[in-house]
């Protein structure tokens, strides 16, 4: 475990941030869970109430712990409206990390340790099934449900739920293109986050297009995982050797100095940083940290509002909050800017745009019932406002509304919020958008 966490109110050992828990019950209607099974357990309180009694070693029901603490889905609802700002999804990791792991999907722990330890190999598999799934092989297999026979259950829901199989993956574009070299001029260094790396390549291409546009010159440098999945599935020190290697590449890049190091993947862009939260017991690494941390942007916050043309969208567009945007970095108004400059009256707010989709990485295969319902809350909002295309910034969210979508309201799309902003600049109608010194750069 960490035993030491940054919390909003400083620096907290575990006992002591779990203590600021006053059991006020102001986070219940914020969680998920609870709202949807009405289970005091499945609340933050609840959940904060079983990490002090693991701490203070008064649990002895291990099973319920562990069910307790894996239907978390590390949305942080509830921190955003408790007072004291408890940080009940780290302290939940830390109780999954007591429980020596908890009960995580062999595939989400599968791909953790290939991520940190031969990326090389799970580049491989990726590609192969990848193949498999343009041949239509992976989905008959999952229809047949031959996979289930041989115990891969996870892989049969992965196979029916993701549509996406890319030919190539993002980083071998981006490395041959000579625009993105790395040079003293660099005002922006892309980080493809393993979402848009090897699954949604068009949401990279999105991203670099505008940042190029808007932003001027930038550069891609080659890195590895953000480290995530491995601190979300217990290797810590995986996660801290990603982080140091992640910091060490920024550090070396040919750049300007006050270049931010942007991500289109919120999840990854919160966890980036958090890093210095990982080397608290570490003085220079945590100063290394604190500084890579704060030059780390979430692209919904890398896009300038007031350089964004209007786009062709005739129909309603909408937003949903991913929660480790909106509850994991607070931000809520830069993506409404975009989205009021890219839509103007067709932008409508989204009831419920705060409220998890159930996407939340491997959470969608661990609790596909919960999941599903949750899903289906958040395109019932959807459709009530009648929207056709809803814009999303983490692929876990991107994934599940996409699935959510074609099961329940096929008439609407979801794309990232660059994707949205990609399709304004190349609109014919759109005027040039003004780049960093106000020039009018190609797009
Ligand atoms: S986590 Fe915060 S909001 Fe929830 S019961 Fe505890 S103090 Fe109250
Ligand atoms: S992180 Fe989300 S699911 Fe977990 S307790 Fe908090 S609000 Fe509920």
């Amino acid at each position: 475990v960490l035993e030491r966490l940054l919390t909003e109110l400083g620096e907290r050992s575990d006992y002591d941030a779990v203590s600021q828990c006053t059991r006020c019950g102001y986070c219940a209607q914020a969680c998920p869970t609870y709202r949807g099974t009405g289970r005091e357990a499945w609340s933050g309180r609840g959940r904060n109430l079983i990490v002090r009694m693991l701490i203070e070693n008064k649990l002895k029901d291990r099973e319920t712990a562990e069910e307790v603490l894996s239907t978390c889905l590390l949305c942080g609802a509830c921190t955003t409206a408790c007072p004291g700002k408890v940080p009940t999804a780290d302290l939940v990791l830390e109780g999954r990390r007591m429980l020596r792991g908890g009960k995580a999907h062999w595939l989400a722990s599968a791909a953790a340790r290939l991520l940190s330890e031969n990326p090389a190999l799970l580049e491989s598999l990726l590609r192969w099934a990848y193949r498999f799934k343009r041949w239509g092989l992976a989905r008959l297999a999952a229809r047949t449900r031959v996979l289930r026979v041989f115990g891969l259950r996870g892989l049969e829901e992965a196979a029916l739920r993701v549509d996406e199989a890319p030919a190539a993956f993002l980083k071998e574009e981006l490395s041959r293109d000579p625009e993105l070299r790395g040079s003293a001029q660099a005002r922006w260094i892309y980080f493809a986050a393993c979402g848009p790396r090897y699954l949604l390549p068009r949401v990279g291409r999105a991203t670099i297009r505008v940042l190029k546009a808007l932003r001027g010159k930038g550069s891609f440098i080659e890195h590895g995982c953000c480290g995530l999945l491995a601190y979300n599935y217990g290797k810590l020190d995986a996660a801290r050797a990603m982080a140091r290697a992640n910091i060490e590449r920024f550090e070396a890049a040919d750049r300007r100095e006050d270049a931010p190091l942007v991500c289109d993947c919120s999840s990854c862009a919160a966890f980036m940083k958090s890093y210095p939260q990982l080397f608290l017991d570490d003085p220079k690494w945590r100063s290394r940290a604190e500084s890579f941390a704060a030059q780390v942007q979430d692209a919904v916050e890398a896009l300038p509002a007031d350089k964004l043309p209007a786009g062709p969208f005739a129909e309603t567009v909408t937003y949903h909050d991913s929660c480790r945007a909106r509850n994991g970095q607070h931000l809520t108004e830069p993506p409404r800017a975009v989205m009021r400059a890219l839509a103007g009256d067709r932008f409508r707010e989204l009831p419920g745009s705060d409220q998890c989709c159930g996407g939340a990485g491997a959470f969608t295969f661990l609790h596909p019932a919960l999941s599903d319902e949750l899903m289906r809350s958040k395109i019932n909002g959807i459709a009530s406002i009648q929207a056709r295309t809803v814009a999303a910034s983490s692929t876990s969210c991107l994934l599940q509304l996409a699935e959510g979508l074609k099961k329940y309201y096929p008439e609407c799309r979801v794309v990232h919020l660059c994707e949205l902003a990609a399709e304004a600049l190349v609109s014919p109608d759109a005027p040039a958008p003004k780049g960093p010194d106000g020039e009018h750069p190609k797009t």
